[in-house]
């Protein structure tokens, strides 16, 4: 990996940390307008079961994205952090120790290995 070819991962790294951090927020915001922190006075939930329609399915959706956000952004957050502190390390395929190739680190740069990973990477490989 040439020095450009990481400089331009980092900055891959660092906007897709701040575009989830901002979908996250935005997410925060969305979810705080229903329930009180902390509970307790349910008759104060507007959110009725039975009238579950197209509004609760959004929500569970929205959860279930923001969840999968958190665990990318975990990954972000580490991809960086060995980018920083142990550059020798990042860019290396968990499993079989060879260099995740450059093509596949520029669509995911918090790739952990050469293969398809759990967030429905591209194969690089025919
Ligand atoms: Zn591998």
């Amino acid at each position: 990996m040439t020095p450009q070819q990481r400089e331009h991962l980092e900055t891959r790294l660092r906007q897709e940390r701040d575009r989830i951090l901002a979908n996250l927020n935005a997410f925060d915001r969305r979810s705080r307008i229903s329930p009180r922190e902390g509970g307790g006075d349910l008759s104060a939930y507007p959110f009725h079961m039975a009238d579950a329609g197209t509004d609760a399915i959004d929500q569970e959706m929205d959860f279930a994205v923001a969840e999968s956000e958190r665990r990318t952004l975990a990954d972000i957050d580490e991809a960086l952090r060995l980018l920083i502190e142990e550059p020798e390390r990042y860019g290396r395929c968990d499993d079989c120790g060879r260099e995740i190739p450059f093509e596949r680190l520029d669509l995911i740069p918090w790739a952990r290995s050469c293969k398809d990973g759990p967030h429905g990477a591209v194969a690089t490989t025919p």
